[in-house]
């Protein structure tokens, strides 16, 4: 077989403005540390690098937990690695249900083997932590697992109570803050989580293919107690851990590069303060709240229970999902996420993440959907801008 090289040109997407459910806006620093040389993945500079990545993810997770790495892989792949490594066939495991994330959730449980008993949400609202402990009553879960932010419908789900839930039953406490971890708090020692999972692409602005993950110990002391072993190899903490620890115990090559870029976008974190950070995200949110309000849209989730890095706007009456999102993409390099699942048609997903919540991308935004609307024929009141501004002034 032959091929003629010439046909492929160079990769140069151009540039876009990344407000959808993920991957963000990548830093300039980013980028530029993950084209640093490929060194060895045993050699001391690289260790030194391993070692920092997860001193700095300790701090964005608020955690002491020894175990705190990124897994080789995206969000679904720390995904698996909590339930694989905590669930064995027989357990019963609690997951809540509110959108495509805790259905995956429920799906990974099932192939383990695992006993499930799921507690649903209407996709759009959050978990309520009485039906979790009704769901319990009497059973013996080893593990609650939950959503901290569903990136499939915009909720937050308030972790406070079924932290309280999942102590009182005894079970570990599993989540997901792949949306939520770089853009929000995530307070894993405080909430008592045992088992936490992340992604790069969301609200730490790195490109995906590592996975943050950090086990309590008592999540390591349940791996430990295990009668079968960990059904991945790949995702047995206990052989990473042997890797990532100071045994240095070859099991995988880690993604060298992609650590860096991982390591950089911590280091920016921590230059800009976790509150700070989470402050940001907060009034860029409300910003874009305001403005999509005033053109006369409505939000999915009720107030309480928004997200502020992930925004579910109500397709109006008269709008074209589809041909909306491709002018703004086509037209303004301007990506937003359409609905998955129930809420296809019905909303669009706008990601303020990371580096791309800004004041900057907030206007850009409303000002090119009002365009569009209005172009397309659909009716939208006027003053979306001033709206956002008079938010950022108050502010
Ligand atoms: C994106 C996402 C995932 C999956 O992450 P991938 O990187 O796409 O594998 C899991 N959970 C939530 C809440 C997400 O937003």
């Amino acid at each position: 077989m032959t091929i003629d090289p010439n046909q492929f040109r160079d990769i140069d997407p151009g540039k876009r403005v990344l407000m959808g459910p993920g991957p963000s806006d990548v830093s300039a620093r980013v980028l530029q540390a993950l084209a640093a040389p490929c060194i060895g993945h045993l050699d001391p500079y690289f260790l030194e690098a391993m070692n920092q990545t997860q001193q700095l993810l300790r701090y964005l997770f608020q955690t002491e937990n020894a175990l705190t790495i990124p897994v080789s892989g995206t969000g679904s792949a720390g995904m698996e690695t909590c339930f694989v490594n905590l669930v064995e066939p027989g357990d019963e495991v609690v997951v809540c249900v509110n959108g495509v994330f805790g259905t995956r959730m429920a799906d990974i449980v099932g192939r383990l083997g695992g006993r499930l008993t799921r507690v649903d949400a209407p996709w759009g609202r959050a978990i309520d932590p009485q039906d979790v402990r009704q769901a319990i009553d009497g059973r013996n879960p080893k593990v609650l697992a939950v959503v901290h932010a569903e990136t499939s419908t915009g909720v937050c789900q308030p972790l406070e109570d079924l932290a309280a839930v999942a102590k009182e039953a005894g079970a570990l406490l599993l989540v997901d803050t792949v949306t939520s971890l770089g853009g929000m708090e995530v307070a894993v020692d405080r909430l008592g989580i045992d088992a936490v999972y992340s992604g790069t692409q969301k609200c730490l602005s790195c490109p995906p293919g590592l996975s943050p993950v950090s086990l309590s110990p008592a999540a390591l002391e349940k791996l430990e107690r295990r009668k079968t072993p960990v059904v991945s190899w790949y995702l047995d903490m206990g052989m990473v851990a042997q890797y990532w620890g100071s045994q240095r115990k070859y099991h995988h090559t880690a993604p060298i590069n992609m650590v860096y870029a991982l390591r950089e976008a911590l280091r920016m974190i921590a230059e800009e303060g976790l509150e700070a950070r989470f402050a940001r995200h907060q009034l860029n949110h409300r910003a874009l709240v305001a403005g999509v309000e005033a053109m006369g849209l409505a939000m999915l989730v009720p107030e309480p229970e928004r997200l502020p890095m992930l925004n579910a706007v109500c397709i109006p009456d008269g709008a074209d999902d589809a041909k909306v999102r491709d002018a703004l993409l086509r037209g303004f390099g301007i990506e937003i996420g359409g609905g998955l699942g129930d809420l296809a048609g019905k909303v669009w997903r706008v990601g303020i993440m990371g580096e791309a919540s800004c004041r900057r991308n907030v206007v850009l935004f409303l000002a090119t959907l009002e365009t569009i609307l209005k172009t397309q024929g659909v009716a939208v009141k006027p003053g979306a801008t001033e709206a956002a501004a008079n938010v950022y002034d108050d502010a």
